[in-house]
């Protein structure tokens, strides 16, 4: 198992609810995902949705964001792309994701200096972090598949927020390396020779997942990659924003709890620490700043 470096290095992330999170050493300042609208289910299943700002600008400020190096985007769903756009406007920072995500900015109308359209496999540099943009799958059921060809104003129909395919986030530091993975699938060997100290993964819809897929999808994301720590995301209630304890997905929307239970007892059977992070709350992540 690769050693964890750097050990005094004071990174630290937020999680603010789906598959948000804020990362930051101190210096640079990254965001996972986007997204603090939370439009009414009956919005999101028969109308038009569109970034709520007052409720973007409570979330930033909530999390004590004021400015960003960038906005990355795992893939261009509504509950993890809508607002990036917005993020990035209000904090100054690059948009970085597919082309479906560059078109989501380009229809929010923000500067194309601040878009960066990635590839599967591409790195970016900020600061003392290398963020790699890996090929990922997408859970099961997929409602909005396929690309967003052209910029797309808002409102818009959920549907039209189409995925553009879906990156795992590999963040390496000098603190250490840890990965996000913002949709509970995975493509079979897509890691192989990645090292990560820490996994971060939605658990949204795995609990729908038979037992044998949600331990292949722990053992690709975390046990392959030598995670130490292992960070449910994306199992809380997206149709609200998280409060101090975040509500578990309704049991109609998925079987959180059976999701849990699976990655605590594959943790277990590991050695693996499976850390459960407090929304809004920066905490340190790497298993050496425990
Ligand atoms: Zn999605």
């Amino acid at each position: 198992m690769a050693a964890p470096t750097g050990l005094n290095a004071p990174l630290s992330i937020t999680f603010l609810g789906a598959a948000a999170l804020f990362i930051t050493d101190g210096q640079t300042r990254l965001l996972a995902d986007g997204f603090f609208s939370r439009p009414p289910l009956l919005q999101v299943a028969f109308g038009r949705i569109q970034p709520d700002v007052p409720a973007i600008r409570r979330g930033l400020e909530r999390a004590g964001i004021d400015r960003l190096d960038a906005v990355l985007v795992s893939h261009a769903h509504y509950d993890h792309a809508l607002d990036a756009p917005e993020v990035a406007r209000r904090c100054g920072a690059l948009l970085a994701g597919s082309e479906s995500s560059a078109n989501l900015a380009r229809g929010w109308g923000l500067p194309e200096r601040q878009i960066r359209a990635v590839l599967p496999g591409e790195r970016l540099v900020f600061g003392a972090f290398r963020v790699t943009f890996l090929p990922a799958a997408h859970a099961r059921p997929n409602l909005a598949a396929g690309e967003i060809r052209r910029p797309l104003a808002s409102p818009a129909r959920a549907s039209a927020y189409r995925d553009g395919g879906c990156f795992t986030l590999l963040f390496e530091h000098p603190a250490g390396a840890f990965l996000v993975q913002s949709s509970a699938a995975f493509l079979p060997g897509a890691l192989a020779g990645v090292r990560a100290d820490a996994s971060l993964i939605s658990l949204a819809a795995l609990g729908r997942r038979p037992e044998a897929y949600r331990r292949a999808y722990f053992e690709e994301l975390a046990g392959r990659v030598g995670a130490r720590v292992v960070c449910p995301i994306h199992h809380d209630d997206f149709l609200r924003p998280p409060g101090e304890e975040p509500a578990l997905m309704p049991r109609w929307m998925d079987d959180t709890p059976a999701a849990l239970r699976s990655l605590e007892a594959w943790a277990a059977l590991r050695g693996v620490e499976v850390r459960r992070l407090p929304p809004w709350k920066p905490v340190p992540l790497l298993p050496t700043q425990a």
